[in-house]
């Protein structure tokens, strides 16, 4: 049997192993009130940078802690980077 490598730069979504995990992030996200979500289209684009981004680790930011499939969908939310990357 192959044992598929496993990426440790992947956001909880692409990782089918933190499934339950994932759930939970997109509950608290469903959660935000309107005026504390950031648009979907943001969203996507900082999403696009975590994913290019050599802080990412397991869904996290090595940098904050946080997962940033929660921290991109928040509206006053930015990287942590210096600079921020998004
Ligand atoms: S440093 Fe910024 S771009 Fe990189 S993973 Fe953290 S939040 Fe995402």
């Amino acid at each position: 049997m192959l044992n598929k490598p496993f990426c440790r730069r992947c956001l909880l979504a692409d990782m089918p192993d933190q499934a339950a995990l994932a759930r939970s992030v997109r509950e608290l996200i469903d959660l935000l009130p309107d005026a504390q979500r950031a648009p979907e289209e943001i969203r996507q684009a900082r999403l696009a940078r975590c994913r290019a981004c050599e802080h990412l680790l397991d869904g996290g930011c090595a940098l904050c802690g946080c997962y940033v499939e929660l921290r991109a969908a928040k509206r006053g939310m930015g990287c942590p980077d210096v600079p921020a990357r998004w």
